[in-house]
């Protein structure tokens, strides 16, 4: 009899932070315990208490990068850092779960004291820094706002007070950040929480792993 290779575990890909920490209350409830921390460990890759389950630690926009590849089963991942994904990478991806996790909201943000409603109606050219070119774009284009884009990776508070833009687009939770440095959002995008990705094929030859998972996920999301 040949020697039958084990089965390799699931692989979970998602980022530090916010979405780690609201994740694993998610893992808890399927019976996943996580021992360490990303924040103080260095490995990329964690195990769980599940042999059947390992954890991949990427940028919040590489994760459907990695689902899309096969290079990790299913991941966690913003709508913002999703609908972004979607504009230059499509298929491959199957979104079964809005996990309701990482909320915050899109927003159009100025400086205190610039009036943002009165530059639109005299129909000002704008110009706008954000990470979320996509989202931005097509925000303004349903307004019939002139806007010219400045791309952005991280950091966007900044802009705005040093001259390089009218204004930001970007996810604020408390307001905190736009408050201490003295923006105002000014305009409401979009809702955005963090939606569980799937690998297309990992779902079809792996749905037996993936569904007690994708189930426990499902049910505690809603709870
Ligand atoms: P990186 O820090 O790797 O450049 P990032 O800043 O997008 O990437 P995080 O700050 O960890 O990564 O945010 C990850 C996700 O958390 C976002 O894509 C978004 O969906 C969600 N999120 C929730 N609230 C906020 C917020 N106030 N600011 C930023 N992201 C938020
Ligand atoms: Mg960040």
């Amino acid at each position: 009899m040949s020697p039958v290779s084990p089965t390799p575990p699931l692989t979970l890909a998602l980022s530090k932070g916010r979405i780690f920490e609201e994740t694993l209350p998610l893992l808890e409830a399927a019976g996943v315990h996580v021992a360490e921390d990303p924040e103080t460990s260095r490995k990329l890759i964690l195990p769980t208490s599940s042999a059947g389950l390992r954890l991949l630690i990427v940028r919040a926009s590489d994760v459907p990068t990695y689902v899309q590849y096969g290079a990790a089963d299913f991941g966690i991942a913003g709508k913002d850092v999703l609908y972004e994904h979607e504009a230059h990478d499509t298929g491959g991806l199957y979104q079964p779960i809005d996990l309701n996790i990482a909320r915050c909201r899109l927003c159009v943000a100025v400086p205190q004291g610039f009036d943002y409603q009165a530059a639109v109606r005299q129909g000002s050219r704008l110009r706008v820094a954000t990470k979320y070119v996509r989202a931005a774009r097509e925000h303004f284009a349903a307004k019939g706002v002139y806007v010219d884009l400045i791309k952005l990776y991280g950091s966007m508070e900044l802009a705005p007070l040093v001259g390089l833009a009218d204004a930001i687009v970007d996810l604020v939770s408390s307001g905190n950040t736009l408050r201490a440095n003295h923006l105002v959002a000014v305009e409401h995008i979009v809702d955005i929480s963090s939606r569980l990705i799937v690998n297309q094929a990992a779902l079809k030859t792996r749905s037996a792993e993936l569904r007690p998972l994708l189930d426990a996920f499902a049910r505690a999301s809603v709870a």
